[in-house]
């Protein structure tokens, strides 16, 4: 395998990009992912938080504490992962995690792996999605999606500029992917508006390095409030009231994320009031 280091936009020409390498390495190594050229983008992706604009390769690490972000974002970045994960970890590659569904890691052939069936639906699917679970039940995995959507955020790549939302799309027969991300685009930058308030709540099955069961991000901008959510959907999910938790989908070992969710919305709602 060839590992390019470029040290501009210009230079990339193809392969697939490694910023901190903690998801890259591990779909590497289990075969889930094949690579004749790694791209080290550490060169190329800006770094570091200015004016409201951060840059892609700014860790986890260092975004949960920094002091002029909102705090639904320095919220989830804190409750991410590990503090050696956050570490590494890229905002960029956060936004580009795969699935965590464990028939999909354990390479079973089911629809987001080109399959026809969704092993979860018919087997165990108890951390697994409440809404949109049709063709793939998978649960967003991605704190830091969840708050940046909510936050009504934008994203600026090599090619265009995007809402964060505008990233992520349901996976159907004729398109598996869940991003809109084309080959070899890179995100560069993530800019954030004006934020009244924010907050950011998680639930997990254990204190600390887990990954969502259900996450809320809900921010007060331009004087409406904006809720998303993580864990919930196969991509960040977005909802415009409590009352939305009504249409949720949950298959039968999942509906026990509801409440959850009900209770975090309420509790997100009341501390930003
Ligand atoms: C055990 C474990 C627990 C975790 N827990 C959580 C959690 O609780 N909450 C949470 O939100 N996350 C969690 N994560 C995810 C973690 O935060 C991400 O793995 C990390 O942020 C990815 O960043 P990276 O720089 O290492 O990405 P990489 O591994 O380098 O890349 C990840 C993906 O993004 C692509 N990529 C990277 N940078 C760019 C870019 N600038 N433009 C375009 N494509 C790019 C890569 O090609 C790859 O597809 C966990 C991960 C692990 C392994
Ligand atoms: S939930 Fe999605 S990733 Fe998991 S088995 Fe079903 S189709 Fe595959």
């Amino acid at each position: 395998m060839e590992l390019l280091r470029p040290s501009s936009v210009e230079e990339l020409d193809g392969g697939v990009f490694v910023h901190g390498g903690t998801e890259v390495v591990p779909l590497l190594r289990d075969g889930l992912l094949e690579a004749e050229t790694l791209v080290d983008v550490r060169g190329v992706v800006p770094r570091g938080v200015s004016d409201g604009v951060i840059g892609a390769g700014t860790t986890l690490g260092e975004l949960e504490v920094e002091p002029s972000i909102p705090d639904a974002l320095r919220e989830a970045c804190r409750l991410a992962a590990s503090p050696q994960l956050r570490n590494m970890g890229s905002l960029g590659g956060n936004l580009l995690q795969s699935s965590r569904c464990w028939y999909w890691r354990l390479d079973y052939p089911c629809r987001l792996h080109g399959g026809d069936r969704c092993h979860a639906r018919d087997g165990e699917h108890r951390e697994h999605a409440i809404f949109a679970n049709d063709f793939c039940a998978s649960a967003h995995p991605s704190d830091v999606a969840a708050a940046l959507v909510a936050l009504g955020a934008r994203l600026r790549t090599n090619r265009r500029e995007l809402r964060v939302e505008e990233l992520y799309r349901l996976p159907d027969e004729a398109d598996r992917h869940t991003t809109t991300l084309e080959d070899g685009e890179l995100i560069l930058e993530v800019e954030l508006p004006d934020v009244e308030a924010s907050v950011y709540l998680k639930a997990m099955d254990r204190k600390r390095w887990s990954f969502p069961q259900v996450g809320v991000a809900a921010a007060r901008v331009g004087g409406g409030v904006r809720i998303a959510l993580a864990g919930v959907a196969p991509i960040p999910w977005r909802i415009d009231s409590i009352e939305a938790l009504d249409n949720a989908t949950p298959l039968p070992r999942t509906e026990w994320k509801l409440p959850l969710a009900r209770a975090l919305v309420g509790r997100a709602l009341a501390q930003l009031d």
